[in-house]
């Protein structure tokens, strides 16, 4: 959509965006933010309190992108932003131990059981490279068994029938991932445990791992059938695989201890990142000792960072876990944001008879435009994008400021009030008519 010249102000949106094309590819840092799947160009964001945002043209909004997960607390959370000052006064690197590391390893621990040992680093695609090859190390076997439509990070084992900006622009199979790397990466349907038994049927032996998101949010938010995740874990116990819970996403967001808790069910290994991080960059990978005692330099499998445990971004988690942990009703309350706005959503597809379905684990959650129950990436790739696209600018231009693709997850934090809630509910209903008409 070309802007006329007399609405471009200097440092606005669209002379930024027209500057940044010139010097990032699509003008952005991770595809999704470049707004190709829903036309028109991305609102640079200025500043972010709370559930807000406020663009470079002055517009605020209301934020249901969250950093894309980690801001549980909402955006510049004082306790945060007290937290990062304070360490920044003391340094920020220094690539030796730090007492935080410890106080965050005793908190992740005390948070999700499961995990004994874990080790940080700077990513959740970090996290979850490294998983792989500890499973890879630890087994001595080269193949993966991944989800369609699932993501964990750009890693080359991964992009292989991937979600999220690799769904968005049609490319799941990236190119640059060579065949035999490819080869290792077996993938199969979401929700479909008899495909992932055939598949350890056809592979004796040479499966080395199953990761999963276990609620997934990279084909838009898809939760697992009951018995699914338990079924994996049978699976992958009598085929001696590790089986791995991507928790990027899901942890410290759909339960105290991640969909682990949630569903009760215990992998291997997690993979972590976004809320531990407080909105700084951070991933961690955790699991069983006997696993982790594996990993450099305590055994041979090699992993490693400079900027891994960075007390600037370990303060900022820190303090944003102790925050979660000081309020005992804090998924109590989330919940609570969830089902208000999962009612008012409901009421809108009922009362206007719109082919949608509304997908809400917790605190993420997609509006899918397809008649169709969405259980796997068959069902989400049939949803109608063009809607998609007209209910995104709808929402915009209503003030809420939703992921840009119909592949991904919003997300609602501590921050969001109820007549926050009411708000988007409100845009909704015009929207979803207008996109729907
Ligand atoms: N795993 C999951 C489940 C994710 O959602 C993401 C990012 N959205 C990643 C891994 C990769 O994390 P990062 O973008 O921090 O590399």
């Amino acid at each position: 959509m070309p802007v006329p010249n007399e609405q471009i102000v200097a440092n606005g949106s669209e002379a930024l965006f027209a500057r940044a094309v010139e010097l990032m590819p699509g003008g952005v840092n991770s595809p999704v933010r470049a707004f190709r799947a829903v036309g028109g160009h991305p609102r640079f964001v200025e500043r972010g309190r709370g559930a807000r945002v406020w663009d470079a043209d002055g517009r605020e909004y209301i934020d249901c992108i969250g950093s894309w997960g980690p801001l549980i607390l909402g955006h510049a959370h004082p306790a945060t932003v007290a937290a990062i000052k304070a360490q920044a006064e003391f340094g920020t690197a220094f690539g030796a131990p730090t007492r935080l590391e410890v106080e965050m390893a005793e908190a992740i621990i005390a948070f999700m059981p499961s995990i004994e040992m874990l080790r940080m680093v700077n990513s959740g695609t970090e996290a979850t490279m490294a998983a792989l090859r500890l499973a890879r190390g630890v087994t001595g076997r080269a193949r993966v068994i991944k989800f369609e439509g699932c993501y964990h990070g750009h890693g080359d084992s991964f992009l292989v029938k991937a979600g999220s900006g690799a769904a968005t622009f049609g490319t799941p199979d990236s190119p640059g991932v060579t065949e035999a790397t490819a080869r290792d990466t077996l993938t199969v349907p979401f929700n479909d445990l008899d495909a992932v038994r055939r598949t350890f049927e056809q592979q004796t032996g040479a499966v080395a791992a199953v990761i999963v998101e276990p609620v997934v949010g990279n084909m838009g938010v898809v939760a697992p059938h009951a018995g699914f995740l338990g079924g994996l874990r049978e699976l992958c116990t009598r085929a001696g695989a590790v089986l791995i819970f991507d928790e990027v996403m899901t942890g410290f967001r759909v339960a105290r201890g991640g969909a682990q808790e949630r569903f009760g069910v215990t992998p291997d290994l997690t993979t972590l990142g976004k809320i531990i991080g407080g909105g700084l960059p951070v991933g961690a990978y955790g699991g069983r000792r006997s696993l982790m005692e594996r990993v450099s330099p305590s055994g041979p499998i090699y992993q490693a960072g400079t900027m891994s445990g960075n007390p600037l971004a370990i303060a900022a988690g820190l303090s944003a876990l102790r925050t979660i942990d000081s309020d005992p009703q804090f998924y109590t309350r989330l919940e609570a944001l969830g089902q208000m706005l999962e009612d008012g959503l409901t009421e809108i597809i009922t009362r206007r008879k719109l082919p949608c379905q509304l997908a809400r684990v917790a605190t993420m959650w997609t509006l899918f435009f397809t008649a169709e129950r969405v259980d796997s990436w068959a069902q989400a790739s049939a949803a109608d994008t063009a809607r998609f696209a007209r209910y995104f600018q709808r929402m915009l231009d209503a003030g809420v400021l939703l992921a840009p693709s119909q592949f991904e997850a919003n997300f609602l934090s501590a921050a969001h009030t109820p007549a926050d809630i009411a708000a988007i509910v409100l845009a909704a209903d015009s929207a979803l008519e207008a996109a729907c008409a």
